[in-house]
């Protein structure tokens, strides 16, 4: 039996990669219920193919809004920069709320997650693993796959407590429906200084909104949110304001943006890390789930294959760390960027950008088909 602590993105994802494998496991979920966390998200074509290896690509893209430009602008609206988003690798990018996105992995799933359960600690025995849930039950297991998101507890029994590394950055997220967009498959991320706004269509008329910002760690809106974003986007180009005034207040989250240094070990014994257990990343490169993805397809692939966990372990970790480590490492790094406070150093970044536009985009294509493609 295997253990699958986390009932996220990639615990459901690795569930239904188990499922077809017929590999028997259970997932343990803390929370009460499956609620999606967070409004939107953007699927690139790596986890689609992933995906495929499992039967789900169709299901999940199903649910998804096709995205196919991606416009740089400043402040005013002014384009910085466009990219036609299927010439940048061959396959397609998804924008889709996490609701939907959440329900067809539960669809697949063919079994229910235990809510309500939090695996706690963890020991190795000399036939797997014994773990330890909140309420004091302990289970052997074959395996155990910590697949427990950034504040991980599986990761802590393992590497002990570490600190989260803030990037100085907080987040805002929404979704409005009902509004006009003038260009539905082309996301938006728009620069000013220390602060940016993203609008990505889920729908014909349906958007998905960020809004990333300097901020101390911790700090909070007053009661409505709103009030604060729009006093911080006020003279921004439109849609913006309007985005902001239709979305619900109490649908407004706000999140600060916390990731981890990259490390070179995901095991211990018979317990492993997954997904933001593993590799917590900023989401600037909107990579975290789809590298989950990639995490879970891998890891079921190599339980099948290998002979033993010890042997599929070593070949999951091979496999999987430095690819997903270097998105930790950019996306981080792509963040001071976008929010230098230095003004000379934004000028020269705004100047660099605009004259990416002169490159032809097969070149460009070729920079980043590696980290569009996925293969087993
Ligand atoms: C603002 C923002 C925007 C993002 N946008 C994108 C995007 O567009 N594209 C993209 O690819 N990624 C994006 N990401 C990243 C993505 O959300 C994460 O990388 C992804 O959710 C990680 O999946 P996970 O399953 O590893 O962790 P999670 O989704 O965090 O799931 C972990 C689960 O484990 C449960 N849990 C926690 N502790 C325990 C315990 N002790 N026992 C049992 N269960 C436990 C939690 O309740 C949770 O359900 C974004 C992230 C943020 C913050």
């Amino acid at each position: 039996m295997i253990i699958v602590a986390g009932g996220g993105i990639g615990g459901l994802t690795l569930g239904c990669a188990l499922s077809k494998a017929r590999k028997p496991f259970q997932i343990f979920e803390r929370a009460g219920e499956l609620r999606p966390i967070g409004a939107g998200i953007a699927l690139s074509p790596n986890a689609f193919q992933a995906l495929a290896h499992i039967g789900m690509d169709d299901r999940v893209r199903s649910c998804g809004w096709d995205l196919e430009l991606a416009d740089l602008c400043d402040s005013r609206g002014r384009l910085l920069m466009r990219a036609r988003v299927p010439k940048l690798a061959a396959g397609v990018t998804k924008a889709m709320t996490r609701a939907n996105l959440q329900q067809a992995l539960i669809e697949e799933l063919g079994t229910t997650v235990q809510t309500g359960r939090a695996v706690v600690d963890y020991q190795s025995t000399s036939s797997g693993v014994r773990v330890r849930m909140a309420d004091g039950e302990e289970i052997e297991a074959e395996l155990l796959v910590g697949a427990d998101g950034l504040r991980s507890s599986v990761r802590r029994a393992m590497r002990g407590n570490e600190l989260l590394r803030y990037s100085g950055q907080t987040s805002w997220r929404g979704l409005v429906t009902g509004v006009e967009i003038n260009e539905p498959h082309c996301v938006t991320e728009s620069w000013g200084p220390c602060q940016r706004f993203g609008m990505v269509p889920i729908g014909a008329s349906h958007v998905y909104w960020f809004a990333v910002a300097n901020a101390p760690v911790g700090e909070r809106d007053e009661i409505d949110p709103r009030h604060e974003l729009r006093r911080r986007f006020a003279g921004w180009h439109a849609p913006i304001d309007r985005l902001l005034a239709l979305t619900p207040p109490d649908q407004v989250i706000r999140t600060d943006i916390f990731d981890r240094p990259p490390i070179n070990c995901w095991v211990d014994g018979r317990a492993v890390l997954l997904g933001d257990a593993a590799h917590p990343m900023t989401p600037n490169l909107g990579m975290g789930a789809c590298q989950a993805i990639e995490d879970a397809v891998v890891l079921a692939d190599a339980l099948s294959r290998e002979p033993s966990v010890d042997a599929a372990l070593t070949r999951y970790q091979s496999r999987r760390i430095s690819r997903a480590n270097s998105f930790v490492e950019r996306s981080f790094r792509f963040g001071q960027v976008a929010h230098t406070s230095n003004a000379p150093l934004r000028w020269f970044r705004d100047q660099a950008i605009r004259a990416l536009r002169l490159v032809p985009d097969f070149v460009i294509s070729r920079a980043m088909a590696r980290d569009f493609d996925f293969r087993l």
